[in-house]
Order: structure tokens, then C-alpha cells, then sequence
């Protein structure tokens, strides 16, 4: 009695129109026909201009590369002249003349840094984001990269892996909505637009799943999970016409992600219909030697290859090996056509044919006051108010005497946050270079002491920072992460706050000032002492160029907090993996008094640590504003909905309102957030997921109505064997409230 929506052998449509269609057809098969082997193996290789070539590297230098045909696309090649210099190369001195395709890390901006991605998740706010990654990728665009290696949709439920700050953090659903609008952002209402880029969405699949969480690390999970928790931000990239997708380092499964067919064919092609093309990350080809699944390059370049990674970055593999596999008679030619079909189809749809090049004497990049304007906001959008005891925030806004103290009070390249490679520290304004100028003018008094170093154990700083909180109203602490600390490569079996900072927090907390904690981080942090001594806590997350300016706006109340949290801060590492859309065990948790022993069996067995509570400090979806919010009980449009139906109909089968209104003093924005559980059904489902969020602005005072609408999409699930059903005779359970402990609670039933 179960119902499915699509049959798996429906041929789904192609994922991006501007990839098909007869006119791209007839060019791509016409200068397909004038290939060789060599230079079509060359369309597949993709080399960066970083790594030394030339004479005793055995390698060419990369002009030779580009005039022969053997380089199909570069990547780090760094601004407008450079990137002409090495197109005009390709159009003017190649046989075929086949345009350049230009890559780049644009991550979170790319002259003008923005929060980073996990900030930017906090937010909520997919048109902001969208409008963000608009203006990176026509940053971009005009040093010639119409390509960014982004966004990275991996959804990420451990702390320790440092590339959660690359993400959009721990949920699915707003994993997807944020995966589209970075989509949107860089390519745009057309790829053929100068100032489109198209998006590399990674890293497919499972990668934030790393064991441990140390980075490039085994990942193992059920196919259930990899499609319900996953895969949902990469289908929806593709979806929205994504048009190239990279594969990840990790093994998933047992099959490395890079030569993972099951993952590349059989999902991403003949499921969703993707008609782009896959890069593989850098080096990931050579390294399915060291994954152990063959013995030397060539094979690996077989196994990439055949598995659905049409481009190589970087193993310096598919150039040289690709023509003699098909020599040899071990690859077929069939194989190496398609896929160059696919990277020509890009650079046809991007327009590189037509425009290779850019305008070299375009201004010189200034951090203009519209784009300060846009990163201030979504910094503004980005970053968390944890606590705020006794009403310490707002700062009044004269007369104050401040103490600034910590390592990340005046540190700009920290501001700025992993993979900023064009952004400019100068560009930065710090909380120290904001403060000073807020309070210049008599307006109030700035103390201000670095106390100590983000890793550092030396305390000689501490005297000079507790004088000054002494001498001072109020403390602002900057603690927390610099950039090295997360992002690749840059995985952690500590996630408290490094160094002696807790111990100078603690300094500062004795002198009975009030401490307003600003954390900057890459990751949740486990705040549970640095909780204990802030009377308030300021999550920054990396904000962007415009970090100072966006705090004090936030401290001093003329903007209102309104991010929320995009993924679950821990109370103690031990915890991790933790994340709120999590399975019930078969046992209660138990008591939550860790100071008593067990008084009985009923007490002892059960599903607990002995040494801490299993609730976060703070949920997903967590955040407080300077109001308050009110929600009525949500109210389905339908108490019982019949299982066919919704599978016939897809979307819009059922529509959950509620009321929510501003009981405060002063205008917010509230981040409404509506949860379905689904109970009696085949398969175990997590005690809670998001099923909708909607920013809302309200005047004090003001309520409004919401309506959230649900489809086949929010009410089905994974089976046993992993296909998308909703079952006749489950129960849903839906709440609706301002975080993933929302206690306004309806049902209905699915037949
Ligand atoms: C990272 C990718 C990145 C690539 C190119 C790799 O090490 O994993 O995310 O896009 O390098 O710089």
C-alpha cells in the first residue's frame, strides 16, 4: 500500500534548458568533428597556474599547454590581464581556437567578502543571499572567471569538521533554499549574461559525513540517509540549473565519490537529469590510487572517467592518458565524446565563443558604498544573538564607557574568514576600528587591550585588559577562532574557545562588569563555561568587510538581531555529531539531575550520557532579538489527507497556517519556522525536521497571518529501499515557533 510519486525508469528532462537544444547540438557536434583525441583529452584537463611546470618538472608550462589544446580550463589564474593574456592564447594561437574556461574559489564573494557561508545560512534570507552571490560572481566575471567552485552544499552535522563553515550547516531543507539561491545568484536569469558564472556545486556526496570529522575522511551512512539528509541541497542545485557539480574527495560507502557511479550516473544523470558537467576536486582522480581501487594513474583515469567526472583538476591524469586508453582499446571513444559534449555545451551556454575576453581597463576595484551597503546587511542578517541576560543589549547610545579586549577585536584578515583569496584585509572594518569612530567625538570612552592570542597560553596581557574592564562600564570580549582554524584541512578535536581566552573571559567576568561575548568562529563552539561568565553572547560566525560596522549596529539596537542558528551548538564535544532532526531511540532519555546517581533500572537504561544531558545549549533555529514573538497553534487546512492524492497532485496539497505576532517594544524580524514529525510510518523518522521558514518584519505590536504550503517534497520520505514514498496511516505532528523547539503543536493523518 505504498505510493510513489515517480517511477525509476520515468527519463527525467534535461536539468538546465541552456544546455540543449538544437542550435548548441549543431555547434558542439560541428567543432566536435574537427577534434583529435588529443585535444579533445585536453577539453577534460583542468590545470592551476599555481603549480611550478617547466623545465625538470616534467610538466609544460601552461602557455604550451593552452596553445597546443591540452588545457581545457585554468584555474587560480588571478585577475582580468592575466586571464586575457592566457585567452587570447587559446583563441588566437590554438588550432581550434576553443575559448578558456576560467575557475576560481569565489566562496562568499570574491573582491568584496561577505560572512561566510554558514553565516549567511543564518540568515535565513535566500533573496539576500542570492543578491550576494550576484555580485560575486560579476566580481568574478569581470577578472574573466565565469566559473566559481561554489556553492558547497554539504550538509554538515559535526562541529570538528572545519569545512562546516563552508556550508549552509546541518539542515536539508534549508540547505536547498540556500543551494538555490547561490544557483540563481551566479548564473543568473542567463549563463550567456558577462556578468553570469556558472556554479560548481560540491562536494557530491557525503563529504561533510567524514568520520571522526577529520577532513578527507571515510564516510559511511545508509542510502536513507544519503538521499534524505544529503543529497537534498545537490537535487535541488541541480534543479535549478546548476551546471556543474564537483565531485568530493571522500570514499562514500566504499566507493570513492570521484569514480562513485551509483552517485554520478545513476543519481545525478538518469534520476535528475543533469546535463553538465562534473569536475573532480583537486587531485581527486590521482588519489583513487591511494582510495586503493586502482593500482596507477592511467586506471584512475579510467575509473573517473567511465564513473561520470568529465574533468580532471589538477591530477595532470585525463591530458596525457585519456588517448592512450582509447589506443589501447581499454576506453571508448563513445565515452570521451560525451563528455567533452558536456564542457563544450558550458562554454557554449556561458558565451565564451562570443566574448573570450574582458575589459582589462575596467576601474579598479573600490568596496563601493552600495556593496559595504550589501555585505553590512547581510552581516546585519548573519549574526546570532545567543544570550542576552538582564537586558545588557542594547548598548545605550551615549555616555558609555567601553572596554574592547580579545585577540579578534582588531584582527581584519579574521574578519574576512576562510577562502577570501581576492578579498583585501584593508578592506575590513574591525570592531575596534567601529568602535572608535562610534565613540569618537565625547560620545563615550574606548579601552581597548588585545589580553591575549587566539591559541596562545601567555596571560601577560591579562593585567592591561582586566584594568581596563575595570575602568569601564561595560566589556566587550572578542574571542574565539581565527581563519586558519576552520575551513579545508583545518579539522579540530576541541571545539571550546582556544588558547587561555576562556581563563581571560573569566578575568574579565571577575571584575563584575557586565561581558558581552562576540564569538568569532568558523564552527559552534561548546560555550557552556564561556556561558557561564558572558552576560551576553554574540554569535559573529567570519562577518565580511563589514563586521565592525554590522556589530555595533547590532549592539547598540538600530538594527535588530534576526539570524538564527543553521546548526546545533553542542555542550560538550562529546556530544558531536548532534543535530536536531535526529532518530528517537526505543528508551526515554532519563533524568537530567547529573548529580544524583540512578535511583532505579527505570532510571538507569536508558539512552543518556552520564556526564551530560543530550539537549544542545543552543538549537538550530535558535536566536533572540531585542522583541519577542508569539505564535498560534498551527492549523492544517485538511485533518486528514489522502496518501494518493498527495502523491497525484505534488505540490501544494495541504496549507498550515498560524498568527505570529511582535510582543515587544521595538520592530524585529522574526524567522518562523514550521516542523513536521511523521509517525506509524515503515521507517523510523527523525523526531523533528523543518518543513518551511519565512523571515517575517513586524512593528511592535503587529501580528500577521502565515501560511506555509506543503507537497509531496515536505511529506514524503525514504523507504526501506531508499524511494521517496508517503505512507496511508502515519500521523504528522507539525509545530510551528521561532526554533526547532517550537511548541505550538497540530496533527493530521495521512489515508
Ligand atoms: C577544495 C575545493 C576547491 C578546490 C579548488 C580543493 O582542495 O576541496 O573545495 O574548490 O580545492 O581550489
Amino acid at each position: 500500500n505504498m505510493v510513489k510519486r515517480a517511477s525509476a525508469t520515468a527519463r527525467p528532462a534535461p536539468s538546465n534548458r541552456q544546455l540543449s537544444g538544437a542550435d548548441i547540438d549543431r555547434r558542439v557536434e560541428a567543432l566536435l568533428k574537427q577534434m583529435t583525441l588529443e585535444e579533445k583529452a585536453g577539453q577534460l584537463a583542468q590545470y592551476s597556474v599555481g603549480t611550478p611546470t617547466g623545465p625538470g618538472t616534467g610538466r609544460d608550462d601552461y602557455e604550451t599547454l593552452v596553445r597546443t589544446g591540452a588545457a581545457g580550463s585554468l584555474l587560480n589564474v588571478v585577475g582580468a590581464q592575466e586571464t586575457n593574456r592566457y585567452q587570447r592564447i587559446a583563441i588566437e594561437q590554438s588550432r581550434l581556437k576553443i575559448p578558456l574556461l576560467f575557475g576560481f574559489d569565489v566562496i562568499h564573494g570574491h573582491r568584496t567578502t561577505l560572512p561566510i557561508p554558514l553565516a549567511m545560512a543564518s540568515s535565513f534570507d535566500t533573496e539576500l543571499v542570492e543578491r550576494a552571490m550576484r555580485l560575486a560572481g560579476s566580481e568574478a566575471a569581470a577578472d574573466g572567471i565565469r566559473w566559481a567552485f561554489s556553492p558547497m552544499v554539504d550538509i554538515a552535522r559535526d562541529a570538528r569538521w572545519g569545512r562546516i563553515a563552508e556550508g549552509s550547516g546541518e539542515d536539508p531543507l534549508l540547505g536547498a533554499a540556500m543551494a538555490r539561491a547561490y544557483v540563481r545568484g551566479y548564473q543568473g536569469a542567463s549563463l550567456a549574461e558577462p556578468t553570469s558564472v556558472a556554479a560548481s556545486v560540491k562536494h557530491f556526496a557525503g563529504y561533510g559525513g567524514a568520520e571522526g570529522g577529520r577532513d578527507y575522511n571515510t564516510v559511511d551512512m545508509s542510502d536513507v540517509s544519503l538521499r534524505q539528509v544529503y543529497l537534498p541541497p545537490f537535487q535541488a542545485a541541480v534543479e535549478e540549473g546548476a551546471a556543474t557539480l564537483m565531485s568530493a574527495f571522500n570514499t562514500l560507502n566504499g566507493v570513492p565519490a570521484t569514480a562513485n557511479s551509483y552517485l554520478m550516473t545513476d543519481i545525478l544523470r538518469k534520476e535528475w537529469g543533469f546535463n553538465g558537467f562534473v569536475v573532480s576536486d583537486w587531485t581527486a582522480v590521482a588519489e583513487l590510487v591511494n582510495h586503493g581501487i586502482a593500482l596507477d594513474g592511467p586506471a584512475a583515469a579510467h575509473r573517473a572517467l567511465t564513473a561520470g567526472v568529465e574533468m580532471d583538476m589538477e591530477s595532470h591524469l585525463y591530458g596525457p592518458e585519456i588517448p592512450r586508453l582509447v589506443r589501447e582499446g581499454k576506453l571508448g571513444q563513445a565515452v570521451v565524446d560525451e563528455a567533452v559534449r558536456r564542457v563544450l555545451r558550458v562554454k557554449f551556454a556561458l558565451g565564451l565563443f562570443e566574448h573570450p575576453l574582458v575589459d582589462e581597463k575596467a576601474a579598479a576595484y573600490v568596496a563601493t558604498p552600495e556593496k559595504r551597503e550589501l555585505a553590512r546587511r547581510m552581516a546585519e542578517e548573519s549574526i546570532v544573538l545567543l544570550k542576552n541576560e538582564g537586558g545588557v543589549l542594547p548598548l545605550p547610545s551615549s555616555g558609555r564607557k567601553i572596554a574592547l579586549v580579545g585577540p579578534l577585536a582588531d584582527a581584519p584578515v579574521d574578519m574576512l574568514g576562510v577562502w577570501s583569496a581576492k578579498g583585501e584585509p584593508r578592506d575590513a572594518v574591525t570592531l575596534r576600528a567601529a568602535l572608535e569612530h562610534r565613540l569618537a567625538d565625547g560620545k563615550g570612552t574606548l579601552r581597548y587591550a588585545r589580553g591575549t592570542g587566539v591559541l596562545g597560553a601567555d596571560t601577560s596581557g591579562f593585567q592591561e585588559a582586566v584594568a581596563a574592564a575595570a575602568a569601564s562600564e561595560v566589556v566587550i570580549a572578542a574571542l574565539g577562532e581565527d581563519t586558519s582554524m576552520s575551513g579545508e584541512a583545518a579539522s579540530r578535536t576541541r571545539i571550546d574557545l582556544p588558547g587561555n581566552q576562556l581563563q581571560l573571559l573569566e578575568a574579565l567576568a571577575a571584575t563584575g562588569k557586565p561581558v558581552v561575548l562576540i564569538v568569532f568562529s568558523g564552527r559552534p563552539l561548546a560555550l557552556t563555561e564561556a556561558q557561564v561568565h558572558a552576560t551576553a553572547i554574540v554569535q559573529a560566525w567570519q562577518p565580511g568587510i563589514e563586521a565592525g560596522h554590522a556589530l555595533t549596529n547590532l549592539l547598540w539596537g538600530e538594527v535588530n538581531f534576526s539570524a538564527r542558528l543553521p546548526v546545533t551548538f553542542p555542550r560538550s564535544l562529546g556530544q558531536v555529531p548532534l543535530y536536531y532532526n535526529h532518530f528517537n531511540t526505543g528508551r526515554p532519555a532519563g533524568k537530567t539531575d547529573l548529580t544524583r546517581p540512578p535511583a532505579g533500572p527505570a532510571e538507569k537504561y536508558v539512552s543518556r550520557y552520564l556526564d551530560e544531558r543530550n539537549t544542545p545549549l543552543y538549537p538550530f533555529g535558535y536566536g533572540l532579538s531585542y522583541t519577542t514573538f508569539d505564535f498560534t497553534p498551527p492549523t492544517p487546512s485538511a485533518s486528514t489527507l489522502s496518501a494518493r492524492a498527495v502523491q497525484k497532485q505534488g505540490q501544494d496539497v495541504l496549507r498550515v497556517k498560524t498568527q505570529v505576532r511582535n510582543t515587544g517594544k521595538v520592530a524585529g524580524t522574526v524567522v518562523a519556522q514550521l516542523y513536521l514529525r511523521i509517525q506509524g510510518a515503515s521507517t523510523a523518522q527523525p523526531v523533528r525536521q523543518l518543513a518551511g521558514f519565512q523571515r517575517v518584519a513586524l512593528a511592535p505590536g503587529e501580528s500577521r497571518t502565515l501560511e506555509f504550503t506543503l507537497g509531496f517534497k515536505e511529506l514524503s520520505f525514504f523507504d526501506s529501499r531508499a524511494s521517496r514514498v508517503v505512507e496511508p496511516g502515519t500521523r504528522y505532528d507539525l509545530w510551528v515557533g521561532d526554533s526547532s523547539e517550537a511548541t505550538q503543536h497540530a496533527s493530521f493523518t495521512m489515508e
